[in-house]
């Protein structure tokens, strides 16, 4: 039997790495390792709780950026695993491990695409760079945003952006994310005044006073979306007041939380509710929380590089979308690199038993290869 291909063993090596979020269990050395092998100069940026890792290759021309996290999802209940969630096993044709898809198996494929790359092309056209960090499951507040703050602070200048996570649907390379929507939470608080039931005239009824607001709030059309993005959509998704049958609430609590494309803002949402609440004359407390910008990378030599590339390796066109949760491609949005997304199928991300196809791993790699040289050679 012939070995196997180093982006196996390599997963493997990172799956038995306990890493759920924020720990990074040591896959970060690993990986640090590997690329100071490949000539790269590591440096790790701890912010907090969380390890992150910013390494380099070369030193002028354009820079090539490989974006990924170490960090996963709890296993969820043991006993529902065929096999131990952070013990590798193989079983027909897949790859079955915590992270073997989100998103250990793409940065396996990083590092040996690193390799094969730079054994053919010793001095590239360029700089590479890797960004990876172990806060991308569950809070985002030390990783990647730190990096990138860091990085944007000394005027570092990132050109482009390949994020690994999991995009593909039903093969590898059927779908890229070329973007994502953005996404914002308003909490809003409506005062009136407790009381007693039968006696109103003394009373202000909170919810009263919320409703001909929420209920504006909830049917305003915000725009029609655009040729990449859905229309902008808010949800109200929590409504808190009241204590019992004979009490008038005093006060109601109100979340709601949009997800927008690029034909809002952030701050233009904000005045618009806003406005809405002054003109229903609540007596109101609004808070937000901005959880991303949208980003879309419309054009440009990653884009044109990535679709060639799928092409050429995997014998299909890509469809390029913005559709999915946040990412934090987002972040990296923000320095101006044309950012994008390309990782194995998400079909099992976050679920018991989650695995990778092998073959797929294998192409990915060759898929990332193909990237590098089409951008740095
Ligand atoms: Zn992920």
């Amino acid at each position: 039997m012939s070995a196997p291909h180093p982006a196996l063993t390599l997963t493997e090596e990172l799956i038995r790495r306990p890493s759920v979020s924020p720990e990074d269990a040591g896959c970060q050395i690993l990986i640090a390792e590997h690329l100071a092998r490949l000539g790269f100069h590591n440096e790790p940026m701890f912010f907090i709780d969380t390890n992150n890792l910013w390494s380099v290759h070369g030193s002028e021309g354009p820079l090539f950026v490989f974006a990924g996290h170490t960090d996963v999802v709890p296993p969820g209940p043991l006993e529902k695993w065929t096999t131990p969630p952070f013990e590798p096993h193989y079983r027909e044709g897949y790859l079955f491990g915590r992270g073997a898809a989100d998103m250990k198996g793409s940065i396996a494929a990083f590092i040996v695409a690193l390799e094969q790359f730079l054994q053919k092309h010793p001095n590239p056209k360029g700089r590479i760079a890797l960004l990876i960090t172990s806060d991308e499951e569950d809070k985002w507040v030390n990783g990647t945003v730190r990096v990138v703050e860091t990085l944007m602070q000394r005027g570092e200048k990132l050109d482009w952006c390949l994020v690994g996570e999991p995009s593909s649907s039903e093969r590898l390379g059927d779908v890229i994310k070329i973007g994502r929507r953005g996404s914002l939470t308003g909490n809003l608080i409506v005062h009136g005044k407790q009381g007693h039931v039968a006696y109103p005239q003394r009373a202000v009824n909170a919810i009263h006073q919320a409703l001909p607001a929420l209920d504006e709030l909830a049917q305003i059309e915000w725009d029609q979306g655009n040729e990449h993005f859905p229309p902008t959509s808010l949800q109200i998704t929590r409504v808190n007041g009241g204590h019992a049958n004979n009490v008038i609430p005093g006060e109601v609590k109100v979340e709601f939380n949009l997800r927008f494309c690029t034909e809002q803002t952030a701050d233009g949402i904000q005045q618009r509710v806003q406005h809405l609440c002054h003109r229903h004359k609540l007596d109101h407390q609004l808070d937000w929380t901005l959880s991303g910008d949208p980003f879309l990378t419309e054009g440009g030599a990653l884009l044109d590089a990535t679709r060639e590339a799928i092409r050429e390796v995997c014998g299909i066109e890509t469809d390029a979308t913005t559709t999915g949760g946040t990412s934090d491609g987002r972040f990296i949005a923000k320095t101006g690199a044309q950012v994008l997304e390309l990782g194995p199928c998400n079909t099992t991300i976050h679920q018991i038993n989650e695995c990778v196809r092998v073959e797929e791993l294998i192409q990915l790699t060759s898929l990332y290869e193909r990237i590098l040289e089409k951008l740095l050679t």
